[in-house]
Formats: C-alpha cells, sequence, structure tokens
C-alpha cells in the first residue's frame, strides 16, 4: 500500500531539506518520487517569452524520493510511522503508529 498520498503533509528526513515539512502536490514515478510544496527547490534561468516579460531566476520543486520523507502526524506534532489497516467496509485507511489517529 502506498504510504505518501497527495496533500499529505510529510517531513524531510534526509537531505539538504531534512527536518522540513510540506504538503505533497503530486506524485511521480507510481509513487516513488514526490513534489512537494516549497521543498526541495531548485533555481532555474527562466527566459523571457513575449507573454511574460519578467524573466529571470525562478524556484522549482524538485522530485523527493518517498524514501526520504515521513508523514508528520499534527496530534504527534513528529514525523510518525504509519500503519495500514482495512476497515469492515473494505475501504483502506491509514493511521499514526504512535497515537493510533487516522490520516
Ligand atoms: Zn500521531
Amino acid at each position: 500500500m502506498q504510504k505518501i498520498k497527495k496533500n499529505d503533509i510529510v517531513q524531510i528526513i534526509k537531505g539538504k531539506d531534512k527536518g522540513k515539512q510540506g504538503k505533497v502536490i503530486s506524485l511521480i514515478e507510481d509513487g516513488a518520487r514526490a513534489i512537494v510544496e516549497g521543498l526541495n527547490l531548485s533555481k532555474k534561468h527562466k527566459r523571457q517569452s513575449r507573454q511574460d516579460q519578467k524573466g529571470g531566476i525562478i524556484s522549482i520543486e524538485m522530485p523527493i524520493s518517498v524514501s526520504n520523507l515521513m508523514i508528520f502526524c499534527k496530534h504527534c506534532s513528529k514525523p510518525v510511522r504509519v500503519g495500514a489497516m482495512v476497515a469492515k467496509d473494505g475501504v483502506k485507511t491509514r493511521f499514526c503508529k504512535v497515537c493510533k489517529e487516522v490520516l
């Protein structure tokens, strides 16, 4: 079961942005990498176009391997391990292994 989903709040546990939190805005490569809002930014030079006269340098989010991310639990205020369970109606849910809160 995929642990990280779109709109999850995650914390980076490895790399230059270690310890920072953000919201997952998309998943790529079958969920192997995630794009997290405002994190793992890379500066790119943007060329001027006729529609946009500004050009210059912009920051874009680079994909992060999901193995470097952990779900951030609002109740625990820390990154936590996530468990999965199937409810009686067959719907899969995820829960925080620390406080057992459904995510
Ligand atoms: Zn928790």
